[in-house]
């Protein structure tokens, strides 16, 4: 079977036949990891060597830390206003689409919102930001890196770093995927269903002093990002399987080489992909070549019912999983990391035997 979700994403054979294989005895421990205490030493190792896996493949720097908040990005969307603003503050955020949309519409349930940059209304491009555009006296800026339903994605030289205000991107459905500097945001999350694990954890990289300097004691103690990093991420009960997954992706990736070989490897799939779209006469993709998406590719024939037939044939192919975010229609292909290019190559033999038989 070929699935391009777009998430929760295709996990690797190799690691569900693991899991299979330890779901019962967990390294001779005699229990599963489902029954691990979170405190005691077994589930401890696993929760520190997982943090220092991500630490290594990111190369994250002494004045940052790494921590899992239970609950994906639209915990976040919450955490980082109820954290980092107040009712008499505002904030900046680039509204590059649907993601980016809804972290804004969250964040203004907690003070103002200033729209600094917008791909609005139909969000094919980035938009660059300077620091003109910060208003002043802004709490920080907020940025969606890769835009997994519109397939767009800030460029390394798009990226905002130097706006002079704290930078904190949503990275969750790129991390991993590309090389990402992510010490030079404040705090970075990433929602673990498309390159780490399931759903419901998210891995968070924060800068320390930002964290120290903004802590709030007057918060729910499970939104405060202060909590999770002073405790390791123990205070609650943390979602143990799913860091567990997070771990067996982490070490699968660091045997393969890290981050530089994967993205080359994800920039070979995206290439075949996008090639096979710009060479076709019923297939388009509409977005500025510069901010397309390695990990998020959509088209379309630009006619529903044509979209749909092309869905149906694709599945009765075993490739499934392609119809585009509800809002946005046509085809939308998750390319992530367990996505090998044979697969890719799958489906752009189908979508070019589907053309030929039109
Ligand atoms: N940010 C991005 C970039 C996403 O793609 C998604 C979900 N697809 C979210 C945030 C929301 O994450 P969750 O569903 O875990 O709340």
């Amino acid at each position: 079977m070929n699935n391009f979700s777009s998430g929760p994403a295709a996990i690797n054979m190799d690691i569900l036949q693991t899991i299979r294989d330890e779901l019962l005895d967990f390294h001779g421990c005699g229990m599963s990891v489902l029954e691990m205490n979170h405190i005691e030493k077994d589930f401890f190792d696993i929760l520190s060597e997982t943090r220092e896996l991500f630490e290594s493949v990111l190369k994250i720097d002494d004045e940052h830390c790494v921590f899992f908040v239970t609950g994906g990005g639209w915990m976040n969307f919450s955490m980082i206003p109820v954290n980092f603003l107040s009712h008499s503050s505002c904030c900046d955020y680039a509204d590059t689409g649907v993601w980016a949309g809804f972290a804004l519409q969250e964040a203004k349930k907690f003070g103002n919102v200033h729209v600094c940059a917008s791909g609005a209304p139909d969000y094919l491009h980035i938009p660059t930001i300077t620091p003109e555009d910060i208003s002043p006296n802004s709490s920080y800026l907020y940025i969606c890196t890769n835009n997994t339903s519109y397939g767009t994605r800030f460029s390394p030289e798009k990226i905002p770093y130097d706006c002079g205000v704290p930078l904190i991107a949503d990275v969750t459905s790129n991390i991993l995927a590309e090389e990402l500097d992510v010490n030079r945001f404040d705090l970075a999350f990433a929602a673990a269903q498309k390159n780490m694990g399931p759903s419901g954890v998210s891995v968070v990289v924060a800068n320390k002093e930002f964290l120290e300097k903004r802590r709030k004691t007057d918060i729910p103690r499970i939104l405060s990002y202060y909590d999770y990093y002073s405790t390791n991420s123990t205070f609650s009960t943390p979602p143990t399987f799913a860091i567990y997954m997070i771990n067996l992706n982490l070490k699968r990736l660091i045997k393969n080489g890290g981050i530089a070989p994967m993205q080359a490897k994800n920039r070979k799939k995206a290439a075949l992909l996008y090639d096979a779209i710009d060479s076709s006469e019923i297939f388009s993709n509409p977005i500025s070549k510069e901010d397309r998406s390695l990990t998020n590719v959509v088209f379309s024939t630009k006619d529903a019912a044509l979209d749909e037939r092309f869905i149906r044939f694709a599945q009765s192919h075993d490739i499934v999983n392609i119809r585009g975010y509800k809002t946005v229609g046509g085809m939308r292909i998750g390319l992530y990391n367990a996505i090998e290019l044979q697969q890719v190559q799958a489906l752009v033999d189908c979508m070019q035997c589907f053309e030929a038989e039109l």
